[in-house]
């Protein structure tokens, strides 16, 4: 006998030799991924701009190679465009080197 059980596993029922009933969950396949979606609406890609209208959301933009999921998210860091990301990280290195080099020299010349 064989029963349908959570996704991940399906439970089977075995006589032993000795009379017994043995139940054992066997893992199965996961279920296949749901189909992905088609972007109908003009969605720009994050990274060059590029149109993604037509595109499946479970791939790259056909311009730069930027997940489509990328353009897709909400207004979070993770899902902005690198360049921007390595741009803004540079003002940021940049403007706390400065701000140490002044606290040193402040410390140096008694201000
Ligand atoms: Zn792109």
């Amino acid at each position: 006998m064989v029963r349908q059980g959570p996704e991940s596993t399906v439970s089977v029922i075995t006589p032993s030799r000795a009379g017994d009933i043995v139940m054992s969950d066997i893992p199965i396949a996961a279920p296949p991924a749901p189909e992905a979606d088609i972007l109908a609406d003009d969605t720009p890609c994050r990274s060059c701009g590029y149109n993604l209208r037509g595109r499946r959301t479970d791939t790259v933009c056909s311009e730069c190679g930027t997940p489509v999921m990328n353009s897709l998210g909400s207004n979070q860091l993770q899902f902005a465009n690198p360049a921007w990301l390595a741009k803004i990280g540079l003002g940021v290195r940049i403007y706390a080197w400065a701000m140490a080099i002044g606290f040193a020299a402040g410390l140096t010349l008694g201000l």
